[in-house]
C-alpha cells in the first residue's frame, strides 16, 4: 500500500503524471540570478536539431540534439526537464530532512518529519524485521472462515495494508461542491491497468506477474505459492473484463451515480455493505455515491463465485506487494524487479536516500513543504505568477469572446465560469495539521499504515462538515499543477515556479511559451470535455445549450482522431478518449500562452533574438518544457494508463493545430505535420 495522496487522485487533473521521482545532481543552487538558467535567453539552443524541418517534427527540432546526448540515468524510466526540476526538489528536501534528523530546523513537525526519514533510512532494521511487519494483517487473513469475514477484512483497506474489491473514498461531492461525500469504485487489480489482463500485447507482462506473485507468496510461506498465483491472476482477469476502461471512467455523468445502501445491498449480493461500512468506521452511511456502477453486480458476482482460498490468497499478496518497498531488502528487490524493472524498464534500484525523499513527501509532505518554502520560495515570484495568471485569464476572456461556434447563453455562461476561478499559488494558506499522525524512527511499515489511517480518519472526522477551500493536493515541493473541477480552481505548486518554466531572467516569450502555457493548460482543463460539465461554483450541471454542447462534442472528436493516429510504438497508439482532456488543456495553453505574449508587446514589434522571432520563441519555450526521453517499457505503461499523451504529442499534436506555428516555421502542405486550414482543430 502507498500512503495516500493528499487528496484522491480522481478529484483533479494534473498538468503530468507525478511520483516518479528523481536522479542525478546539477549545480543549480549556486546559479545566480542575473542570467537565464537555460541558454542565454531562457532556451538552451544547442538542444536543438536545426537538421530537422519544424514541419516534420517540432519536438525533434526543439530537442533533438538534446535527446542524442542525454542518456536516461540507470535509476529512472525516463528523463527531461520536468525530471531535472524534480530532482532539485529531491536534493532540497534531502537537505532539509538532514537538517532535521541533525536537530537543525525550528519548524513544529521537524521532529516528525526527522522521526518519518529515520523510519525509512534504517535498512539493518527493515532487513532484521524481514516480513515480521505485516504479521499481524497475514494472521487476520488466515483467520478468514467466511466470506463475509473477507468482506469486513477489506473494509479495513483505508486504515490498513488490506485491499478491496470494491474500494470507497470520500471525495467533494461533484454535484454539491461544499459538502464531502462517500464514493465507492471498483479495484482489485496488481497490474497498472486492465488491458495488461486482456490485450494479447501484454502477455508477458501479465506472466511476469504470476510469477510476482507466486514469488511474494513463497516470501511469506503461504502454501502452493504456484497454484495460488494462478489462480490469483485469474480472478483478477475477470475483475479486468468486468472493469470499465480508463477513458469511460473519465466520464463525470456516467460515474455520478448515487445509491442508499440498500439499493447497493440489492446491487451486489453476497457482499455486505453493512459490515463492510461499518469496518471502515462509516457504520452510519446512508448514501454512496457510485462511479462504476455497471461493474458492482458482476463484481459482486465474481466475489461469489471464487473460492474462499483464492481470496485469502490474493489478499494476502496484496498486503505482501504493498508492503514489499518497506521491507527488507529480498522483498525491496522482489516489488523492483516487477514493478519498475519489468513494468518500467527501469535499469537500477533507486539509492534509499532518494525512496526515502519520496516515503517524507507523501506521509507528512505538508509539514516538509512549509519547510521547503521558508529556505526555497522567493516570495517576489508570486507577485509575478499572479500577474502572469492575470494575462493567461485575460486571453482566455477574450477567446471566449470571439467565439464564432458558441451561441450567446453558452457565452455568457462561460464568461461566467472563467470570472469565477480560484487561483492558488506557491503553497497553502493553511497548512495540514499532522498532530494526531505517530510517527516511529523504528516501525517503517507502522508509518505507513499510520499515515494511511490518518488521513481516512481526517476524512471521515470531516464527512458533515463544508468542504475546506483552502486545502491543497499537492505539496508545495511536487513539479507539477492541477484543476480541480469540484472547486474550479487551478493550483501550482512553488517548485513549478522556477526554469525552464518560469525564469525571471528569460526572455518574455520563453516564460509565456513556458508557464504561461501550463496555466493556460490548467485554465483550459475547467473547459475540457470533463471540466466544461461543472458550473462556477465547481458544481457538476449542465450549463451548455445543446446546439452549443454538440458543436463541441463534434470538434473534440476530430482532436481525438488525430491524437489516436499518433503511433509512438509499433502497434501502441496514443489513446485519443484517454487523453481527451490533457490534449484539450494542451491546446488552450499554447495558443493562451501566445496570446497573453501578444497582448505583452502593446502593439509594439516583438524582438528577433539569434534569428528567432517572438512567436518562433514562444513555440520553442513550449516545446522546451516538454524536453523528455523516456524507456519504451514507462511508454508502453503510460499509453494505456495515463490521460497525458506522450511528451512529443504534447508538443506536435498541438502546435499543427495553431495557425500561428504555420506562419512562424513557415510549414507547408507535404510536411509531416501540415494539417490543412479546415481540419485545424479550433475549440477555445
Ligand atoms: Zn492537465
Amino acid at each position: 500500500m502507498t500512503p495516500k495522496m493528499l487528496l484522491s487522485a480522481t478529484a483533479f487533473v494534473a498538468l503530468t503524471l507525478s511520483g516518479n521521482a528523481i536522479v542525478a545532481q546539477e549545480g543549480s543552487e549556486a546559479t545566480a540570478l542575473s542570467s537565464p538558467k537555460y541558454g542565454t535567453w531562457g532556451f538552451d539552443v544547442t538542444g536543438m536539431d536545426l537538421s530537422v524541418k519544424p514541419g516534420d517534427d517540432f519536438f525533434r527540432y526543439a530537442n533533438g540534439k538534446w535527446a542524442e546526448r542525454t542518456e536516461i540515468p540507470s535509476d529512472r524510466t525516463g528523463y527531461g526537464n520536468f525530471t531535472r526540476l524534480a530532482e532539485l526538489s529531491e536534493n532540497r528536501l534531502h537537505a532539509i530532512l538532514e537538517d532535521a534528523a541533525a536537530g537543525k530546523i525550528s519548524d513544529p513537525d521537524a521532529s516528525k518529519v526527522a522521526a518519518a526519514y529515520a523510519s525509512f533510512m534504517d535498512e539493518a532494521r527493515a532487513d532484521q524485521l524481514d516480513a515480521k511487519p505485516i504479521e499481524r494483517e497475514l494472521a487476520e487473513i488466515r483467520g478468514v472462515t467466511t466470506k463475509d469475514q473477507m468482506t469486513a477484512v477489506m473494509g479495513k483497506s483505508n486504515t490498513s495494508g488490506f485491499v478491496s474489491i470494491l474500494p470507497v473514498y470520500i471525495s467533494i461531492d461533484a454535484k454539491a461542491p461544499t459538502k464531502y461525500t462517500v464514493m465507492a469504485a471498483t479495484g482489485g487489480l496488481g497490474l497498472p491497468d486492465r488491458d495488461y489482463y486482456l490485450q494479447p500485447a501484454f502477455a508477458t507482462q501479465k506472466a511476469k506477474y504470476q510469477e510476482y506473485v507466486a514469488r511474494l507468496l513463497g516470501m511469506i510461506g503461504w502454501e502452493t505459492p504456484a497454484e495460488s498465483a494462478r489462480a490469483i491472476v485469474d480472478f483478477e482477469t475477470r475483475l479486468a473484463q468486468d472493469t470499465w476502461t480508463r477513458a469511460e471512467r473519465r466520464d463525470r455523468d456516467k460515474t455520478y451515480n448515487p445509491m442508499t445502501v440498500a439499493e447497493l445491498n440489492t446491487a451486489t449480493p453476497g457482499f455486505d455493505w453493512n459490515r463492510y461500512l461499518a469496518q471502515g468506521e462509516l457504520p452510519k452511511v446512508q448514501r454512496i455515491v457510485v462511479t462504476t456502477n455497471t461493474s458492482f453486480p458482476k463484481f459482486a458476482r465474481i466475489y461469489t463465485e471464487t473460492p474462499l482460498d483464492t481470496l485469502k490468497a490474493w489478499q494476502a499478496f496484496h498486503v505482501a506487494d504493498g508492503a514489499a518497498p518497506y521491507l527488507s531488502k529480498r522483498f525491496v528487490d522482489a516489488s523492483f524487479e516487477f514493478r519498475n524493472k519489468t513494468l518500467g524498464g527501469q535499469p537500477e534500484q533507486r539509492p534509499r536516500w532518494k525512496r526515502a525523499v519520496t516515503f517524507v513527501d507523501r506521509t507528512i509532505g505538508e509539514s516538509a513543504g512549509r519547510i521547503y518554502v521558508a529556505r526555497y520560495f522567493p516570495p517576489e515570484a508570486k507577485a509575478k505568477m499572479d500577474a502572469l495568471v492575470a494575462d493567461i485569464q485575460t486571453a482566455l476572456k477574450a477567446r471566449i469572446q470571439r467565439l464564432d461556434w458558441m451561441g450567446a447563453d453558452t457565452r455568457a455562461r462561460a464568461l461566467e465560469k472563467l470570472s469565477k476561478f480560484t487561483v492558488k499559488i506557491g503553497y497553502p494558506t493553511k497548512w495540514r495539521d499532522y498532530g494526531r499522525l505517530t510517527l516511529s524512527k523504528g516501525d517503517l511499515y507502522g508509518n505507513v499504515t499510520r499515515a494511511a489511517a490518518y488521513e481516512w480518519h481526517r476524512d471521515v472526522a470531516r464527512l458533515n462538515d463544508p468542504v475546506d477551500k483552502t486545502e491543497w493536493g499537492m505539496t508545495p515541493q511536487t513539479v507539477n499543477a492541477y484543476y480541480m473541477s469540484t472547486n474550479n480552481e487551478i493550483v501550482f505548486p512553488a517548485a513549478i515556479l522556477q526554469p525552464p518554466f518560469f525564469d525571471p531572467d528569460a526572455d518574455p516569450a520563453i516564460n509565456y511559451g513556458g508557464i504561461g502555457g501550463v496555466i493556460g493548460h490548467e485554465i483550459s482543463h475547467g473547459f475540457d470535455d470533463q471540466g466544461r460539465k461543472s458550473d462556477g461554483e465547481g458544481a457538476l450541471r449542465e450549463w451548455w445549450t445543446a446546439d452549443d454542447a454538440a458543436k463541441f462534442t463534434a470538434q473534440a472528436a476530430r482532436l481525438g482522431a488525430q491524437y489516436s493516429a499518433f503511433e509512438p510504438l509499433p502497434g501502441a497508439h496514443v489513446n485519443g478518449d484517454l487523453t481527451m482532456g490533457e490534449n484539450i488543456g494542451d491546446m488552450g495553453g499554447i495558443s493562451l500562452g501566445l496570446d497573453a505574449y501578444h497582448a505583452s508587446l502593446k502593439g509594439g514589434p516583438a524582438p528577433v533574438i539569434e534569428g528567432l522571432t517572438g512567436d518562433q520563441r514562444v513555440f520553442l519555450g513550449w516545446a522546451q518544457v516538454w524536453r523528455e526521453k523516456i524507456r519504451d517499457e514507462t511508454l508502453r505503461q503510460r499509453l494505456v494508463s495515463d490521460p497525458h499523451s506522450p511528451a512529443r504529442f504534447r508538443v506536435n499534436g498541438v502546435i499543427r493545430n495553431v495557425d500561428a506555428w504555420y506562419s512562424a516555421f513557415q510549414v507547408q502542405p507535404g510536411d509531416a505535420l501540415y494539417v490543412a486550414p479546415a481540419d485545424r482543430v479550433r475549440i477555445w
